[in-house]
């Protein structure tokens, strides 16, 4: 059965934070863990909540996702909502993220979703 292995460049890599993270390998503030996903505490928050929701998986960035992912990225934006009601955003509305490759800001080379809120955000981003 090949369905049940990982992508190729999808294993889990030593070298990447948000892997070790996920395997317990470095400390983080956990709000939510499924199967599919975790989400985090971001360590310098840009909102009042700044969490971090990402696959277990290692995925470079969403530049590589497929349809295969729907049921994991289903999991993750279904989690995010959920913390956001749960957080008392929901109302007031929040803002959902990814950014991609150098230009897009991306630091992290590990899938994840900012989910920003507790304050008013600008458009377009900087
Ligand atoms: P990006 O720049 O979109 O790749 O987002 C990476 C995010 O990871 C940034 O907002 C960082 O503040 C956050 N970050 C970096 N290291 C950690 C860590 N050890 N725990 C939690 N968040 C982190
Ligand atoms: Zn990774």
């Amino acid at each position: 059965m090949t369905e049940s292995r990982p992508a190729a460049g999808r294993e889990p890599d030593p070298t990447c934070l948000f892997c070790r993270i996920v395997a317990g390998d470095i400390a983080a503030a956990r709000v939510h863990e499924d199967d599919a996903v975790i989400a985090i505490r971001d360590i310098a928050p840009r909102a009042p909540t700044h969490v971090l929701f990402l696959p277990r998986e290692h995925i470079a960035s969403a530049a590589e996702l497929t349809t295969a992912d729907g049921p994991m990225l289903g999991a993750l934006f279904g989690a995010a909502a959920d913390f956001a009601r749960r957080e008392g955003l929901a109302d007031a509305g929040y803002r959902m993220v990814t950014n991609i490759g150098q230009w897009g800001g991306q630091t992290v080379g590990h899938l994840h979703v900012h989910l920003l809120g507790g304050r008013s955000m600008s458009w377009p981003p900087g």
